[in-house]
């Protein structure tokens, strides 16, 4: 439960390729704004040779920057390097990812004119520090505590990854919990109480930016729990937005003599930012223009497409989400007509033609897409931390009970080079199972304990999750001593596995977390200690951006007012003469020191209020020709402490 004084919990989607946060307040969930005021935030980080930036920051100078915005840190969190994933995804992006200590990736980046590696948990806490600072400025208090969700195939390694995420952004994770059971949340809050003494069960279609999931959840007493899952880990909206852009590059090539933009990263990138534009007002309008300014070779490029054409550009992927539908059902063995309820999920849901052909499928049903399809998973993930952050008496969501359920099975390495299963899949979380194995040869003091996971029966065609070693086993003929392997899974699907021996009342336990390819405990340490280093790099160039910014906004304000005829006229020609050359040296130096540290931009600042203040507060007390009231304005606006060295209001 969340302590006191800490704020309240939030819920957060940490999207592949956007992000979401919403809260519990005044009695139902807000969706909260980003600074741009828009409701979710793309999944991006970015560094430059002066600052990091996160968000939509971040994606706005993609075009720019390539090799050094990252995105898609989900697809690599909790994952090997030799992972087949990571090796075919690292093909597609434009940043670089390398092999790092114990085969984890690493992203490589340069920052601030250095080269830095970033692991894809610390990529992701910035991106979960940016959603915690908009609601704290949403709210006007500190948060800490928040609930984040995962997709429902996220193995043991990719949730706890997600956790330590958490952890690096300084947020108190409630509860890791699956998107589709956040959807199903989200859906069953609306109609708890038809829920209650009934079954459901609930298809979750979500299509997002890059994945697409399908889920079929059972609800049935205000239990969720996922039966089964289906999908397409790289089918999403870019792929609609890369089949507009193919559509449009041909299209160029067609009016303007052949020419190619496809060999131009730059050109391609701002096509595609139109692309996905324009895709988006496809989903309420017939038709739409695009318009890009010296795409290419200076050429202008204009265009139109209708929903229809868009359509046909996409339909075979269109089909490809029906049918991982019914791959869905046939897993779970169930007919479609025992679907209650079809639920939409994920910013490309929008798409009409999405939506017809799952409602063909389920013969016309209404689907459900009542809470914002980019917005649901959010939402769930606020109402469960509402919950955990506990204070909340609320009627619409205290009878809410939430079960999760193990992705996979569960088991260890054992003789015969199979893997003896202690938790089966689908088994409701948490859970505690135990199991006793013997040694397997004479004199046997060590056990090697191999942790897998998966639905093969050889161990070596399942994830080996981790090992650890079982000493001090006293020695005695093979199949004496006998060792009781205890796995314990945590409501967050988090694996502990440990071994005891019994045999001869002498005692020896190893307790271990399966944390192959996790992060160790100082290597979580450093990269908050990092993230806060960070921060205070941010704050600092922030400062460094104000203090210019309020230097140029100076001179220029003086130089004005000097060209303003009455105070031009009340001044001494020598004072003019040196007003214009110190405002002359001050815009020169601004030019040519851009990259200064904030107290320089400073002490410049005073160095031309030394010059400007004795000459303009000597020529223009009240009652003069100009103003006090006026002359005020900006010299309060420009600095504060202005006011009160004056001290003449
Ligand atoms: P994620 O996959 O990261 O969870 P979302 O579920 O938020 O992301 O989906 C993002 C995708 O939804 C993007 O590709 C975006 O272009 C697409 N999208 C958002 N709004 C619309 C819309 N009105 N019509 C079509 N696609 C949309
Ligand atoms: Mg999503």
């Amino acid at each position: 439960m969340a302590g006191k004084g800490e704020g309240p919990a939030i819920g957060i989607d940490l999207g592949t390729t956007y992000s979401c946060v919403a809260v519990w307040q005044h009695d139902r969930v807000e969706i909260i704004p980003n600074d741009q005021g828009n409701r979710t935030t793309p999944s991006y980080v970015a560094f430059t040779d002066t600052e990091r930036l996160i968000g939509e920051a971040a994606k706005n100078q993609v075009a720019m920057n390539p090799v050094n915005t990252v995105f898609d840190a989900k697809r690599l969190i909790g994952r090997k390097f030799s992972d087949p994933c990571v090796q075919t995804d690292m093909n597609l992006w434009p940043f670089k990812v390398i092999l790092g200590p114990r085969n984890k990736p690493m992203i490589v980046v340069s920052y601030n004119g250095e080269e830095k590696q970033f692991a894809a948990e610390e990529i992701s806490s910035m991106v979960l520090t940016k959603m915690k600072e908009i609601a704290e400025a949403y709210l006007g208090s500190t948060v800490k505590n928040a609930v984040i969700t995962v997709p429902a195939y996220f193995n043991d390694s990719q949730r706890q990854a997600t956790r330590d995420a958490g952890l690096i952004a300084g947020l108190n994770v409630l509860r890791i919990i699956v998107e589709p059971t956040a959807a199903a949340i989200a859906y069953g809050l609306e109609r708890i109480s038809n829920i209650k003494g009934n079954k459901k069960n609930v298809l979750i279609f979500d299509l997002g930016g890059g994945t697409f999931d399908v889920s079929l959840v059972n609800i049935e007493e205000g239990f969720f729990e996922v039966k089964a899952i289906s999908g397409d880990t790289h089918l999403g909206g870019e792929d609609f937005d890369n089949r507009l852009v193919n559509h449009f590059v041909q299209e160029f090539k067609r009016k303007h003599n052949n020419k190619d933009i496809s060999g131009n990263p730059r050109a391609l990138r701002r096509l595609r930012t139109a692309c996905e534009r324009a895709k988006r007002t496809l989903s309420s309008a017939a038709q739409t223009s695009i318009e890009i300014d010296a795409l290419f070779e200076g050429i202008d490029f204009q265009s139109t497409i209708t929903g229809p054409r868009f359509e046909e550009l996409n339909m075979d992927l269109f089909k490809k989400c029906i049918e991982a539908v019914e791959n869905c059902l046939r897993d779970a063995k169930m007919d479609k007509s025992n679907v209650h309820d079809v639920v939409l999920v994920g910013g490309s849901t929008r798409i009409p033609k999405v939506q017809q052909l799952l409602q063909e499928l389920f013969n016309g049903k209404e689907l459900c897409k009542s809470i914002n399809q980019d917005e649901a998973i959010a939402y769930g993930a606020a109402v469960q931390a509402a919950i955990l952050g506990g204070g909340i008496g609320n009627e619409k969501i205290r009878d809410l009970v939430l079960e999760d359920v193990t992705p996979l099975s569960l088991g260890v390495h054992s003789m015969g080079k199979v893997m003896t299963v202690l938790i089966p899949r689908n088994t409701p979380i948490p859970t505690k199972k135990e199991r006793v194995f013997n040694t397997t040869v004479d004199d046997q003091t060590i056990a090697e304990i191999l942790v897998y996971e998966g639905e093969r029966a050889r161990s070596k065609d399942n994830n080996l999750l981790g090992s650890f070693d079982l000493c001090d086993i006293p020695p005695g003929p093979k199949g004496v001593a006998r060792i009781n392997i205890c796995f314990d899974i945590d409501a967050n699907g988090i694996l502990n596995a440990s071994a005891e021996v019994k045999s001869t009342g002498q005692k020896s336990k190893i307790t271990t977390t399966c944390n192959k390819g996790r992060l160790a405990k100082e290597e979580i340490e450093r990269m908050i200690e990092a993230a806060e280093r960070y921060k205070f790099q941010d704050e600092q160039y922030r400062k460094k951006v104000k203090a210019k910014i309020a230097l140029e906004n100076y001179t220029y304000s003086i130089r004005n007012r000097l060209n303003d005829n009455k105070v031009n006229a009340g001044l001494h020609p020598a004072d003019k003469k040196k007003t214009e050359d110190a405002i002359e040296h001050s815009l020169e130096w601004l030019q040519r020191n851009h990259l200064a540290e904030a107290n320089e931009f400073e002490d410049k600042m005073k160095e031309l209020e030394n010059i400007w203040n004795p000459i303009v507060v000597g020529k223009h007390r009240p009652g003069g020709d100009v103003g006090w009231g006026r002359m005020k304005g900006y010299i309060v606006r420009n600095c504060n402490r202005y006011k009160l060295k004056l001290g003449m209001t």
